[in-house]
This record gives structure tokens, sequence and C-alpha cells, in this order.
């Protein structure tokens, strides 16, 4: 893997959970409404006052759980989006599964946060990669997806293709007939959401949990925290692993005749 420890650092903006708490204040006082992506299909003229709340769950669904609680209480509404392909979180795992649960469970949207590169490196046809990850999402979570959000940027032409199935959330409505606004590297380009809210209408933010859990840590202490806390929990994972190896191995005789017993069937009860 390559590593560029020489590229200087960039400071990255304040988030956290606090600050998000007072965005969201803020639009509720203004009188925004938080449609859900889906919510968006008839086009953003369909809509008044809205602030249109896009997740991308980049690194692990435990701190979108932390957003959506936060979110839920203060009923708000909002969008994830799940890969399914990530080294660093599966969503059929246990603690994934559950997190990603019981966001689905306080009634926020739930899609596939999906990564064309994936398939064309794997020469698979990326529309048809990505209709059966939606597919596979829908089984693992019980869920019916209804919108889609790219990870990398895919083509114009498969997001047209794409949209014809799901509202993605790069289409052109969504990116052009809006105020677009993202946190994407801890950097907020020129205005935060708290300048633009009462004096854009129609928004559309994208905020990544992670990057709001850590109130005191710059993007690199972010990434750094969430790395340590992911292998920490594979760690003990694999320290439970071996100990009930050794447990098996200690009992392994007994184990083995009571496994015997189990199976053996009686000779009067084989024969025909
Ligand atoms: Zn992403």
């Amino acid at each position: 893997m390559k590593t560029n420890h020489s590229t200087p650092a960039i400071q990255s903006d304040h988030f956290s959970l606090e600050h998000y708490a007072e965005v969201l204040a803020k639009a509720i006082t203004l009188g925004y409404k938080f449609p859900t992506v889906s919510e968006m299909k008839h086009g953003a003229h369909s809509q008044g006052r809205f602030l249109l709340l896009r997740h991308d769950i980049d690194v692990a669904p435990r701190y979108a759980l932390r957003m959506a609680q936060l979110e839920h209480s203060l009923g708000v509404r909002s969008s994830y989006f799940v890969l399914l392909h990530s080294l660093y979180y599966n969503p059929a795992a246990p603690p994934h599964w559950e997190a990603l649960r019981q966001i689905v469970s306080m009634g926020f949207e739930v899609g596939l946060h999906y990564e064309t590169d994936f398939f064309e490196a794997h020469g698979i046809d990326p529309l048809e990669g990505v209709l059966s990850d939606v597919a596979a999402l829908e089984n693992i979570l019980h869920i019916k997806i209804a919108s889609v959000s790219q990870h990398r940027p895919a083509s114009s032409a498969f997001l047209q293709k794409l949209n014809e199935y799901y509202v993605d959330a790069y289409n052109h409505d969504l990116m052009h007939n809006v105020r677009y606004i993202s946190d994407s590297g801890f950097k907020w380009r020129k205005e935060t959401p708290l300048d633009i809210l009462g004096t854009e209408e129609r928004i559309h933010a994208l905020l990544h949990p992670v990057t709001w859990t850590f109130g005191e840590l710059d993007m690199a202490g972010t990434y750094r925290r969430a790395s340590e806390e992911i292998t920490a929990e594979i760690s003990a994972s694999f320290e439970d692993f071996i100990s009930s190896t050794n447990g098996y191995l200690s009992k392994r005789e007994q184990l083995d005749a009571a496994r015997k017993q189990l199976y053996s069937v009686p000779a009067s009860k084989c024969a025909p």
C-alpha cells in the first residue's frame, strides 16, 4: 500500500455532534423540511424549503447510528448509504448489522453506497453489479431500497441508466437545481451549513457520520481513532477465537467420545 507522509496536512474544520445539533436546530427553526433521497424522485422543484441530509457510511455503521440517534431525538429525517465492498465493515456482521437495523427501525431511509470501480476492476458490468448489490443489501437488512449514492465518481451515462431504477443522489437534479454542500475532506469549501441556512431554499448536504463523531479530532486523528476502534474489535474477536479453540482442544477427547455416541446408530435399527 502506498503512503505519502510528506504531503503537508491541511487544517481540518471543526465538526462535532454538538455542532451538528446546532445546524439541525437552526434548520428546524427556519422551517426546513427534511425529505429523504427517494422522496426527491419528482424533482427538487416539487418541494418547498428543504434540507436533504445524505449520509454516506464510509467507515462504520456505529458512527452513523450515533448521528441517527441525534437526528431521531430532534424529529429529523435523513438517508444513510451502505458500502458492500468495504474492508472496514460488513453489513452482515453482527455489530454492523445491528447498528444498521437500528437505523432502519428508527425510520431512516437506507440505500446502497455503490462502487462501480469494484465491478470495472473485475470485468463485471457495473449496472448488473450495482443492481445485484442492491438485491443483496435488501436481503441482508430486510429492507426495500429506493435510493443509491456513489462512493467514487461514476460516468454520467451510467448514472442516467441507474436512475431509471433508483433515485441516485448524484442525479442532475439533486446536484444542479439545489445548493450542494459537503463535508468531504473535513473541510467546507466556502460556506458552512449554518451560513446558507436561511439564504438557500433547497439544500443537499452530504455529511459523513465519522467526520462529526470525535469532536476534538481532525481528519487524520479521526481516521486513526476509527482504525484503532475497528482493529481493537477484530483483535478481541480473534482472542476469543484463540481461547475457545484452546478450550475445545483441552476437552477434545470427551467431545469426540460424546459425538461418537450421539451419531452411532444401533445395528438392529440399521439393517433392513
Ligand atoms: Zn463514500
